[in-house]
């Protein structure tokens, strides 16, 4: 029974002058991307380095500070204990799931929650999932605003084709409490078809091949009328270029050992050694060979690598993607010829084994002239627009897992199949099995499984008042409403009495609206709390460099200075000393700006000695050495 379903172009969102813009984000397991389009062009925003990559990494300071990307990784190497890295792996899990994978962790769980969603315990903090991606997303937006001076408050945002609802609802809880509205959650494997333009080519199957940083995903794509259904998904979730890089490194320890050097490496020079690796794998992308150093326990020792020997030593992993490809090709009942192109996505598809892997296994040179590591935040973007200004093709995405209805005896029953186009709408009628009931609880599950305790489940609620009548009599529809982003309303009616009740359907591992407004609000004071600590500490920190730059100018010219002068100085700088102790940030910088009053006179004539010196033949850079400590005031 079909309720309605939305035909793609039919709902676009009116333009709206007064909002910010609208990005796509790839927030991947090792790095996110944002990107924005304009005209038909999609670009990725870089910071002022040039990176377009923000490396998927928090670090959460003793301090209160968090910091993202880069130098959260940096931390790594000192503390350890608060950077969280692959969060994405968590998303929607609880703690009972986690618990099944057997517990490897290289995080301390809280084992207060049960069933509900997961936290971390991170150097005092209980943090879920949802806030650590909230902690990246906000770098994101921070960086797309600092680079676009423009308020950026919408994005697409894309997700893994096998997420299910509860992952889904907790990447677009967390992109709220980072300030961002989710216009669309989008599959990976179809904001990369779209970056490429197939949802205008021929219509048929495509597929994309994902080898990232840890993980490895193989998608299946059907497009008719421009409208991609994802038809399979498979992969692996522990294999990705991280692998590439520990093979590299256990190579390069067993020439050490060879070398005579035996040695146990703690888990800082293990850091290091990865890094070496992943140099070394890097540079073999476009190298023949090359050599790179190690440096543990005061040993260095230098390796040679080249692209032949690389190859030969992740072989049997690429051939394992090829195996999982095929293997989703036949359950898909898809011939290898009938696949129209592939696309590459993800960093470790640089390596040209893997390129020339997947040619070979598809028959066809894949598509890769967009940078596959931006490739799926661009088709984000893409989308973004079509969304915001309307006039690009709307897509239909599909729903990645059957949503069902707990009947009798345990069992499911499918109201919405898989891969069905979204947004949709679909009912089904039930009926009372005793004399007299006038309650029905409606349990909702998703999964492609029989039974209940196989299948997960969403949520519950109950229809009550039913007015009693005999088993058979009383017609329940139950209405499943999946929208655009793949979230689930279910609602319950009697039809003979018009008796209603309905839910949103939030997962138990998703976040309440208490929990949610809780979370933004802490997040709102401690950035206000964050801020005030921040210009503390700077104004603590310049205080101290003038004070410095006192003592040095005095000792070094201290004739230059009148005895009077001296005496001002020297107690505004006895004062200036015990308000950096404290906690006044006015107090720190007037006096500041006091001693730096006071200073001047003798700066200046330092500065004139110095300009009389330079015209008796010095170099430059000594006088710019011996100014630089000064603050010169403006003329
Ligand atoms: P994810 O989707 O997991 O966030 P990415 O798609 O960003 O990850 O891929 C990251 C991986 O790509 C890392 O293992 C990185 O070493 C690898 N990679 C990046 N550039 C290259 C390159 N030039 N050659 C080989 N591997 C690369
Ligand atoms: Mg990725």
């Amino acid at each position: 029974m079909l309720l309605q379903i939305h035909e793609p172009g039919q709902t676009p969102a009116p333009h709206d002058q007064d909002r910010g813009l609208a990005v796509g984000i790839d927030l991947g397991t090792t790095n996110s991307v944002v990107a924005l389009a304009i005209g038909d062009r999609a670009e990725v925003i870089r910071d002022e380095k040039g990176d377009g990559l923000l490396p998927s990494v928090v670090a959460y300071g003793a301090d209160g500070s968090v910091l993202v990307g880069e130098k959260a990784s940096e931390q790594l190497l000192d503390h350890p204990e608060g950077v969280v890295s692959s969060i994405k792996r968590l998303m929607g899990r609880s703690a009972a799931d986690l618990k099944q994978l057997g517990g490897a962790l290289p995080y301390d769980l809280d084992e207060t929650t049960g069933i509900g969603m997961v936290r971390l315990k991170i150097r005092g903090r209980r943090l879920t999932p949802v806030e650590i991606s909230a902690d990246i997303l906000r770098a994101i937006k921070a960086r797309a605003e600092a680079r676009l001076g423009q308020d950026v408050d919408r994005a697409v945002v894309t997700v893994p084709a096998y997420f299910d609802d509860a992952a889904r609802n907790a990447t677009k809880d967390a992109a709220r409490l980072a300030g961002l509205e989710v216009l669309r959650l989008v599959n990976e494997p179809t904001a990369a078809a779209l970056a490429y333009g197939l949802d205008h080519e021929a219509e048929g199957v495509y597929a994309v091949y994902d080898l990232g940083g840890g993980t490895f995903d193989i998608s299946l794509l059907r497009l008719e009328k421009g409208v991609f259904q994802v038809l399979a998904t498979g992969g692996d979730a522990a294999l990705g270029g991280d692998d590439f890089d520990h093979l590299i490194a256990e190579r390069f320890l067993a020439e050490r050992k060879k070398a005579g050097i035996a040695e146990a490496i703690d888990s800082s020079e293990a850091k290091n050694l990865l890094v070496a690796a992943r140099q070394a794998k890097e540079a073999l992308t476009d190298a023949d060979q090359g050599s790179w150093e190690i440096a543990i326990g005061g040993k260095t020792t230098r390796h040679a690598l080249n692209r032949a020997e690389f190859e030969t030593l992740i072989a049997p992993l690429v051939k394992r993607t090829a195996n999982l490809v095929r293997g989703v090709l036949e359950d898909a009942g898809i011939e290898v010829a009938a696949v129209k192109g592939v696309v590459l996505v993800g960093g470790s598809t640089r390596v040209p084994l893997v390129r020339h892997s997947v040619a070979d296994l598809f028959g066809l040179e894949p598509l890769a002239d967009i940078d596959p590591d931006e490739v799926v935040a661009l088709g984000a973007a893409l989308q973004a627009q079509a969304l915001t200004q309307g006039g690009g093709a709307l897509l239909l995405d599909v729903t990645p897992l059957s949503l069902g209805i707990e009947t009798m005896g345990g069992i499911v029953e499918k109201v919405i199949p898989r891969n069905t186009p979204i947004p949709v709408g679909m009912a089904q009628d039930f009926t009372t099995y005793q004399d007299g009931q006038t309650g029905m609880l409606i349990h909702v599950l998703q999964g492609e499984r029989e039974t209940v305790d196989q299948c997960r489940s969403l949520g519950r609620f109950e229809l009550r008042g039913i007015p009693p009548m005999t088993a058979g009599a009383a017609r329940i529809r139950v209405t499943y409403a999946v929208d655009a982003d793949g979230l689930l309303t279910v609602a319950a009616e009697e039809k003979t009495t018009g008796v209603k009740a309905h839910i949103e359907v939030k997962p138990s591992y998703g976040l309440s609206e208490d929990d949610m407004a809780r979370m933004l609000r802490d997040s709102l004071e401690n950035a206000r709390e964050d801020m005030e600590r921040r210009l503390l500490i700077e104004a603590r920190v310049e205080a101290q460099r003038v004070l410095l730059a006192l003592d040095a100018a005095l000792a070094a010219d201290g004739a230059l200075a009148r005895p009077e002068e001296r005496q001002t100085m020297e107690k505004a700088a006895q004062r200036l000393k015990a308000a950096i102790a404290g906690e006044d940030r006015d107090l720190i910088n007037g006096l500041v700006e006091e001693l730096e009053k006071a200073g001047k006179p003798f700066a200046q004539r330092r500065i004139d000695r110095a300009i009389n010196s330079a015209l008796a033949g010095h170099r430059l850079d000594e006088i710019e050495a011996d100014v630089a400590p000064e603050r010169v005031p403006p003329a």
